[in-house]
């Protein structure tokens, strides 16, 4: 728990009220750049008290439209008088990149989120990294950094985590999104998560959201109740943590490239469990004639798959996060969290999954899954 400012960049904080304005993050020619700020704080949360602070924040790749939304719409969600603390949130952290449909902040062709902690005195993006982290990451207890997977790729919606071992709170954190998949990933250099728990022990969790460019209403709206429930958990708004009885802590990501250029056809959707030879795809060509087909190599979950129907080789098909067996038994000892046992976790009867929604629903049956 941090102690409540009375500001957050130049920005005055009023209890009880949503207060919008801008935070200034680099030079750009001599001219300040700024990105959106969006501070709440509950009634009781004086300046000067204690209390949790957290931020919500997103857009920090041009790209992935489904993290400003989701902030959008949690923020559309929450009456800033109920909150127990300050809620920061950064709806675009690259309105450069967004203004370009691009990944990368196009100034200095760099990615924010291998930027940090950045630099007072480097090219643009290493600025805008170094206020970010000293203004706003420094003095939060937590930090939710929604995503999606850019341009081609939708990836099933799911918490990342950053860190070992399971006890980690960033792992609590992340469980508390409520996806049936949390992955585990470790974090490369520059990365947000990384940088901001060595520098400040703040803990970061990434949300993934769809992606290709489109909003997707399903899982958007569950991802908002997702992000309700992980401010519950670190105490910052009231009410109960529903999460479904099993999540599945995964970690092991293979990406599958074309093996042919052609026309590809999906033999299996989003969220799916495969096992050892279970098609995945087709590819076509319609020069040769020559088709592909590609069967899993492992017992997993369809965890992204490409949209764009006309591929090239080596483009990424399809990603396949794998269990760690494709014994079902096993798997319930080593990747499962089961969330009843778990003392922090009120399990809301007749909740018995993420999504009410079928078609995302991950379609795990583990007890299927035999040899
Ligand atoms: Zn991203």
């Amino acid at each position: 728990m941090k102690k409540i400012p009375t500001k957050v960049g130049s920005l005055v904080i009023k209890p009880g009220r949503w207060v919008r304005g801008t935070l200034r993050v680099a030079l750009l020619d001599g001219k300040p750049a700024t990105i959106p700020l969006w501070v709440g704080a509950g009634l009781r949360a004086r300046p000067g008290s204690r209390a949790v602070i957290g931020a919500l924040v997103g857009g920090a790749h041009g790209n992935e439209p489904n993290g400003p939304e989701l902030v959008n719409r949690v923020v559309a969600q929450i009456r800033p008088a109920e909150l127990e603390g300050l809620l920061i949130v950064l709806p675009l952290m690259n309105p450069w990149g967004f203004n370009t449909r691009t990944r990368l902040v196009p100034m200095d062709q760099r990615d924010l989120n291998r930027s940090y902690p950045g630099h007072a005195s480097g090219s643009f993006t290493m600025q805008v990294a170094h206020t970010i982290m000293e203004t706003i990451v420094r003095q939060c207890d937590f930090v939710i950094d929604a995503h999606d997977a850019g341009d081609r790729i939708v990836l099933v919606s799911h918490a990342r985590v950053h860190a070992e071992p399971e006890d980690d709170p960033s792992t609590t954190l992340g469980l508390a999104f409520g996806s049936d998949i949390v992955m585990q990933r470790v974090a490369e250099p520059g990365m947000l998560a990384r940088e901001a728990r060595t520098l400040y022990g703040t803990t970061v969790v990434s949300l993934e959201v769809g992606g290709a460019l489109r909003v997707w209403e399903d899982m958007q709206e569950q991802a908002k109740r997702g992000v309700v429930t992980m401010l519950r958990s670190e105490g910052l708004l009231r009410g109960p943590l529903i999460l479904p009885p099993h999540q599945h802590l995964l970690r092991d990501r293979r990406d599958i490239p074309a093996e042919l250029s052609g026309v590809q056809t999906n033999l299996v959707r989003l969220g799916d469990v495969v096992q050892k030879g279970t098609p995945l795809y087709r590819i076509s060509d319609p020069l040769t004639g020559e088709l592909a087909i590609h069967r899993s190599k492992e017992c997993g979950v369809v965890l992204a798959q490409n949209l764009s129907a006309i591929i090239d080789v080596g483009m990424p098909t399809m990603s396949i996060l794998s269990f760690d067996t494709c014994d079902a038994e096993a798997l319930l000892k080593t990747n499962v969290v089961h969330n009843r046992s778990d003392r922090h976790v009120v399990v809301v009867k007749g909740v018995q999954g993420w999504s009410h929604q079928k078609h995302l629903r991950l379609r795990l049956q583990p007890d299927k899954l035999g040899s």
